[in-house]
């Protein structure tokens, strides 16, 4: 694989980005970069970012692009990109997608593929509200899909403390999955102009799911 590919994941709220963006992560080295991770980081941290992007993401809106786009090319300038990125959960808005095609001009990456994650979005609430991660080594589980082998023991580091977004409730949830429709779901349109643009099924098996993407990754990087 070249050292800049550069993929995003495109889906709602419960399409299953994060937990795709880290098997790509661990299968092929690529860094998962989540902007919804990286604000959850600024709001703990308590800084003047995190602070104004607080009330936003707890009703479900998006942060402005200002503060997104500020948040990301900090992330991008660190030296581990120079193994590839995939990105989970940006661009979201044209302005977004606009900055970023700036933005891998300016530091010499390439965009692999844009693949969005096809889900029916009835599904979405359920699958978003039952959803829990380890709170050592951020693993995925899910109340009725995806529990693991010992209760209460994450599978993968062993740790028995786990947490639940505070945004994964209901109402959020639907005020998420608006927000997508309205601002981030024309991307679609944006990067299939560009030749760019890959789609799965995104609603079946996570290993499967997984192959699907794993293929797009070893196509687009021969
Ligand atoms: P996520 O973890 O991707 O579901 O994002 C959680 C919340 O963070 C979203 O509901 C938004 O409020 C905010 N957020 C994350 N990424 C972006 C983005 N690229 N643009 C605007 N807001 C974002």
């Amino acid at each position: 694989m070249t050292k800049t590919t550069v993929l995003i994941l495109l889906g709602p709220p419960g399409a299953g980005k994060g937990t795709q963006a880290r098997m790509l992560e661990e299968q092929f080295g690529l860094v998962q970069l989540s902007t919804g991770d990286l604000l959850r980081a600024a709001v703990a941290a308590g800084t003047d970012a995190g602070k104004q992007a607080k009330a936003v993401m707890e009703s479900g809106g998006l942060v402005s692009d200002e503060i997104v786009l500020a948040i990301l090319k900090d992330r991008m300038a660190a030296p581990d990109m120079e193994k590839g990125a995939i990105l989970d959960g940006f661009p979201r808005t044209a302005k977004q997608a606009e900055a970023l095609d700036a933005l891998l001009a300016e530091i010499g990456m390439g965009l692999g593929a844009a693949i969005s994650l096809e889900v029916d979005d009835e599904a979405m609430v359920e699958r978003v509200s039952g959803r829990y991660t380890c709170a050592n080594c951020g693993e995925g589980y899910h109340d009725l899909y995806k529990k693991p082998a010992v209760n209460g023991v994450c599978d993968k580091c062993g740790a028995t403390e786990f947490k639940r977004r505070s945004d994964d409730n209901a109402e959020t949830v639907s005020a998420r999955l608006a927000a997508y429709h309205e601002q981030t779901a024309p991307l679609i349109s944006y990067y299939e102009g560009k030749g760019a643009l890959r789609r799965v099924d995104a609603m079946g098996d996570i290993d499967r799911i997984a192959e699907d993407l794993a293929a797009i990754v070893k196509d687009v990087a021969a």
